[in-house]
Order: structure tokens, then sequence, then C-alpha cells
């Protein structure tokens, strides 16, 4: 049989799918969203997916790549620079769900139940964009995959961590020191993994993601990560400058990478897209 570019046409492949483990047809599924690639050819890491997987986890790739190229030090990325005016016509498209979330959310002063002052967070928390979250998890299961061979079905827990911008040198610093033959990369450094440890019978494995070689995601299956949770915004808290041991405190858990802030910057940023258009 021919299709209309006169092709014969691919027989349709059935088989379980990588994610749910249903017996189901099958399609070639880029575990690394291609989105995040200038040069899409790049996004070399291929599994067989369902369709309705493969949908669902596409949901939440545009925001995945608009939170990383928009994000304090991946936007610095060659990448993406290429990517940021598509990103800069989506938001004043108003197609852009971070774009519009940084545009229209209050700028929130982060303070801990001690009233430690954090810093400002304008895009709130990671688990505010559920879509870009759930295709992290998507991305988790696949890379397993793509190392093994063997599904993590969506029954499994994925603990999902994103390190603040300040924390990153850190962050790869310590986990290069132990895994970095393992790093696996993919383009001029738009996306790599690490795999932390797999193992395979309890179904805990653990995932260091790195995103323009300059946001770090820290992902673990099967457990949790048993990093303490940023703080959630707290809305009552009225801002004062912090001073003398209030100050200290707030630098030096700045300094650990507790906090998540491309908050003024941020604002800044879009500002100053928003102004090119015009
Ligand atoms: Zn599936």
């Amino acid at each position: 049989m021919l299709n209309c570019m006169g092709k014969p046409k691919r027989a349709p492949v059935t088989g379980p799918c990588s994610y749910c483990g249903q017996v189901r047809e099958l399609e070639p599924e880029h575990v690394v969203p291609e989105a995040l690639f200038f040069d899409k050819s790049q996004a070399k890491a291929i599994i067989p997916a369902c369709k309705p997987c493969n949908r669902e986890k596409a949901e939440g790739e545009g925001d995945l790549r608009d939170y990383m190229i928009t994000s304090k030090r991946g936007r610095l990325h060659p990448v993406a620079q290429k990517l940021l005016p598509q990103y800069k016509k989506a938001v004043r498209k108003g197609a852009s769900r971070i774009g519009k979330r940084a545009e229209t959310a209050p700028i929130i002063p982060r303070v801990t139940a001690e009233d430690i002052y954090l810093g400002y967070n304008v895009l709130g928390d990671f688990d505010d964009f559920p879509e870009m979250e759930r295709s992290l998890r998507y991305i988790t299961r696949g890379l397993h995959f793509h190392e093994t061979g063997a599904p993590i079905l969506p029954t499994t827990t994925v603990d999902i961590r994103i390190f603040p911008h300040e924390a990153y040198p850190a962050v790869v610093r310590d986990f290069d020191k132990t895994f970095l033959p393992r790093r696996r990369i993919l383009g001029p450094d738009v996306f790599s993994w690490q795999p932390l440890g797999i193992e395979s019978s309890s179904g805990k494995t653990g995932w260091v993601l790195r995103f323009y070689d300059g946001v770090a995601v820290v992902c673990m299956t099967g457990g949790t990560l048993g990093l303490p949770n940023p703080p959630r915004p707290q809305q009552r808290f009225v801002f004062k400058k912090p001073q003398g041991r209030r100050q200290k405190l707030s630098r030096d858990l700045r300094d650990f990478g507790l906090v998540s802030l491309p908050p003024e910057d941020y604002l800044s940023f879009l500002f100053e897209s928003m102004n090119e258009g015009k």
C-alpha cells in the first residue's frame, strides 16, 4: 500500500508501551523532548510508546522548555538563546503558560515557619505546573527504559526536585565527582543525564537531569529524595528587609540553595522581551 507521498505505508507496530506497559499500537517517542533543541535531530533518545502516553507527556513539554530557557542560568546557553525569540513570540500571543504566569503571578516574599526571609518568588513552586512535572516524570521513566530496556510503570512514584540556580554549581560538582563517567549528553549540553544508581528489583532509581548546563533536576523513582521541601509562601508576612542575624540567616539559606528565585530578574527579562516586540 502507498501513502499520499507515494511511499510504502509502514505497517503499524503493536507491542508493550515503554511507559504504561499496555499492548498498543506503538510510535517512536523522543524521551528528551525535541522542543528543547534547535537542531531537532539531536534529540536522540528514542523509545517505543503508545499514543496516549506520548500525547500526555507532550502536554508539559512546552512549559518545560520555557521554564528552562528563561531560567537565570539556562538562558545563557547558546541553544536557549536561539530558542528565546520563539518563546517571546509565544508570550506576546499569550500562548506560553510560563510567560502568562510570570506576568500575572504576584510577587510573594518567601519565609520559613520561623519567619526567616528567603527571598521572592514569582513563578510559584514547581508543582504549580502540573503538566511540566508530569512530563518530567515521563522523562525519568523513559530514561530508565532507554538505559535498561525495562519500564517503570505509572504506579511507581517519581519524586522530583528542581534545584534553584544558585545551587547549580554545587550540585553539579558533587554529582560529577561521583558519577561523571556516567553522564550522557545530547546536543551541545542541551540536556544530559546521570543515573545515580539503579536498583531494578525494588524499582528504586535516582537520576540527575541537567538542562542547558544551567538547571539541575534530581529525580527518584520508587522512593522519596528526603530533601527539605522549599517553604510555601505565606501571604500574611509583611516584607521587611532582613537585618542583622536574620540577614545572615537568609544569606546562609540562600547559599545552601533553599531559595528558588528567578524572580525580580525574571520579571525584568520578561519586560524586556515584551518591549522588544513593539
Ligand atoms: Zn503507554
